[in-house]
């Protein structure tokens, strides 16, 4: 007996093998893979993708109510076939079977097309209503031990190396949504998520090794999405940071690509040269131009050639395919002025015209007001150029914050620094639409430039919260971190109590100093008051001339008026208001939002050393 079914096995296997051939899915990547119905873009383009089989040289063809097949693209790597699909108005979710054919072999693949998700908390976008908080997840909390070190990464977890993975995670993140929603912010930023499977400093997630999936080290797609729901059902939205200037030398892509343009080739290793303003400059060399915008950003992390139409159609894909699959609420963009600039419009069209509600930031890392608004939706270019970009990120006015508090004041030092900024906003189509900042994870800390010195740290923080902009805090500005840039990996720590062996738990009150604590609560104070504040979100912004280094400002809307004096000298100031009448209106008394006082004398306004106050009007 024992004999027979021995032999039957043996016998059987060769078949099994045979017909699993036959029948499975032959392709080691699909992307993407799934899809949806009810795009606005009735266009689809699948990448098929087998290492061992010349897939190029297969038809294709496919039978399904309301979808076709407009165009198959073999290109020079055999092992690629790239499908477009027409999927009409009419097309029902399900499964659509894909046959290929060469010669006598054929197989056939179901691509799943589902329906499109329908909760309303989903793809919000985001404005100056919110404040986005800015996690580095792999330093934020270590949720999972599990997911540290995984078969098939080229790096586990080395705590003790500062520019080592340190083993946060998406479960440490939805682990500490109190600690976040106490503190009042609205909106997640996540470095990015996605798969950086590099041999060295992965950790902060910028050379991305595959567009479709997290991180395992961070978690699952699905416990992406989960966090994501996880944050909305508690008012908080989610935006994902995107690279598509560059990827890791270690994508899956790069190993075998399908072209060899789809990044930029040179004879030998050439880096970008880094300089954002010769791609809005009049007088650009041609030379320079192509350094900038073709050039490596590293050695580990090559430049994608967006000029190749299967590759731009294959990262605008992958972003609808991030919002739709997520349900992300905004994304950040980082490198903006690197790819090719008329990809860049054309990609901030594509998403916009699918999701209209929603916001894309970008990062132009540059100190120069003019150079940050050529880049913004709506600017009056000499080049004629058109972004299509609804947001930018404000290095000019953090610049000016950072200066302006550590300065005597002056003509054009101190606060009115901030002034003086904030008076070129002629520049920018849309001001309130920018993301302001103190501080992220490419700069100083916040609390290190201050000089440690708490009322800069608070006076600083009125400002960002009160002036126009959608505001950015980084992680352990709460906790006082302090790290200085020139020492990067210290503006990059582990929030201490994110790891279980930590001795100190600083995510709850009594793991954190008294002066961490009047930080925290501070900022909370001031986050959790803004948050119904429609004044400070959308109300005209009016200020006055510094003078004797105190500015002073108005937010107002219909009825409502806030006023806040900002006092830069290190000893007492008595403002009188007479000047400010055109935003007084007559009122006679006021709130103080911080200190919840009501003042009633407001000819005269007494402000302490080194400090700012917010009044609401009454
Ligand atoms: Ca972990």
């Amino acid at each position: 007996m024992a004999k027979r079914i021995v032999w039957i096995l043996l016998f059987a296997l060769p078949f099994a093998g045979e017909a699993q051939k036959k029948s499975k899915p032959v392709f080691d990547r699909i992307e993407p893979a799934f899809w949806w119905v009810g795009m606005k873009n009735k266009e689809l383009q699948i990448l098929f993708y087998n290492k061992d089989t010349n897939i190029g040289d297969y038809d294709a063809s496919l039978t399904y109510a309301g979808v076709s097949i407009k165009e198959k693209i073999k290109v020079e790597n055999p092992h690629y076939l790239f499908l477009t699909l027409q999927i009409g108005e009419q097309a029902k979710a399900g499964s659509v079977p894909i046959q290929f054919k060469s010669g006598k072999k054929n197989f056939s693949v179901l691509y799943e097309l589902k329906n499109k998700a329908t909760a309303k908390n989903r793809i919000q976008g985001f404005n100056a209503s919110d404040v986005l908080y800015l996690i580095m997840p792999d330093r934020f909390a270590n949720g999972d031990v599990k997911n540290d070190s995984l078969p098939g990464f080229y790096q586990g977890v080395h705590r003790d190396q500062p520019f080592g993975r340190h083993g946060g995670d998406l479960k440490g993140i939805a682990d500490h949504l109190d600690f976040i929603a106490d503190l009042g912010v609205t909106t997640l930023w996540l470095n990015p998520i996605l798969e950086n499977n590099q041999k060295r400093e992965s950790y902060h997630g910028y050379a991305i090794t595959d567009f479709y999936k997290v991180d395992a080290r961070f978690g699952s797609n699905e416990e992406y999405v989960a966090l994501i729901e996880k944050c909305h059902a508690r008012g908080i939205k989610m935006v994902q940071d995107m690279v598509i200037n560059h990827m890791g030398n270690f994508n899956w892509l790069m190993l075998d690509l399908p072209e060899k343009n789809w990044v930029h080739q040179f004879p030998e290793f050439t880096r970008s040269n880094y300089r954002s303003e010769v791609v809005s400059d009049p007088y650009q060399s041609k030379e320079d131009l192509n350094k900038m915008t073709n050039g490596w950003f590293d050695y580990t992390m090559p430049d994608i050639n967006q000029n190749n139409p299967l590759f731009a159609n294959f990262l605008i894909q992958n972003t609808l395919w991030w919002i739709e699959y997520a349900g992300i609420d905004g994304i950040r963009m980082d490198t903006y002025p690197y790819p090719d600039r008329d990809f860049m419009a054309r990609w901030a069209q594509e998403v916009l015209a699918e999701y209209p509600q929603f916001n894309i930031v970008g990062e132009v890392l540059v100190n120069s007001k003019p150079m940050v608004g050529y880049w913004q939706q709506g600017a009056a270019n000499r080049d004629g150029y058109q972004s299509h970009l609804p947001s930018v990120i404000d290095f000019p006015l953090t610049n000016a914050i950072n200066a302006g508090l550590n300065e005597k004041g002056s003509w054009d030092g101190g606060l009115a620094r901030l002034y003086t900024t904030l008076s070129h906003d002629f520049i920018y189509p849309d001001a309130n639409n920018n993301v302001t900042f103190l501080d992220n994870h490419d700069m100083s800390r916040y609390f290190h430039n201050m000089g440690r010195d708490m009322n800069k740290f608070k006076m600083g923080l009125v400002f960002l919260l009160t002036t126009r902009g959608i505001p950015q805090l980084y992680y352990g500005t709460e906790l006082l971190m302090d790290g200085n840039y020139s020492i990067h990996p210290t503006v990059r720590m582990d929030v201490p109590g994110g790891w279980a062996e930590d001795k100190v738990n600083q995510f709850v009150r009594t793991g954190r100093s008294k002066e961490q604590n009047e930080a925290y609560d501070f900022m909370s104070k001031l986050l959790q008051w803004r948050k119904t504040k429609t004044v400070i979100h959308q109300g005209k912004l009016t200020h006055f001339i510094p003078e004797d280094n105190v500015y002073v400002y108005f937010r107002t809307k219909e009825s409502e008026t806030v006023m806040v004096l900002m006092n830069g000298n290190d000893h007492d100031m008595k403002v009188n208001t007479a000047r400010f009448s055109e935003c007084m209106k007559g009122k006679t008394s006021a709130q103080n939002v911080l200190t919840g006082e009501t003042t009633q004398n407001m000819k005269e306004i007494m402000l302490p050393a080194m400090a700012a106050i917010i009044l609401e009007l009454k």
